[in-house]
């Protein structure tokens, strides 16, 4: 079952089947709320659609979001990750 801390620079593609009203989700601020261990349909039945105010009664996809400034961003500029001092073994 797909985790959102496996997903986390996706959206998600909500739409609602009461009215067909669609909205995208970014995944990493839903981690922030309810935890990276957070299952796609656990979250399912807690989207309201803003329109109708239906709850639960969504149509929910995956959607991978290609081009983030991130990617620009980090390129080149990472720390080792030994710094921290920390050493397993
Ligand atoms: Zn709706």
């Amino acid at each position: 079952m797909t985790q959102l801390g496996s997903i986390t620079n996706n959206h998600l593609s909500i739409t609602c089947k009461t009215c067909r009203s669609h909205r995208m989700l970014a995944v990493k601020p839903l981690i922030d709320r309810l935890g990276w261990e957070t299952r796609l349909q656990d979250i399912v039945p807690k989207l309201r659609c803003s329109a109708c105010k239906s709850k639960g009664y969504i149509e929910l996809q995956i959607v991978y979001v290609s081009g983030s400034g991130e990617a620009l961003l980090g390129a080149g500029d990472k720390k080792p990750e030994n710094e921290t001092g920390w050493k397993s073994g």
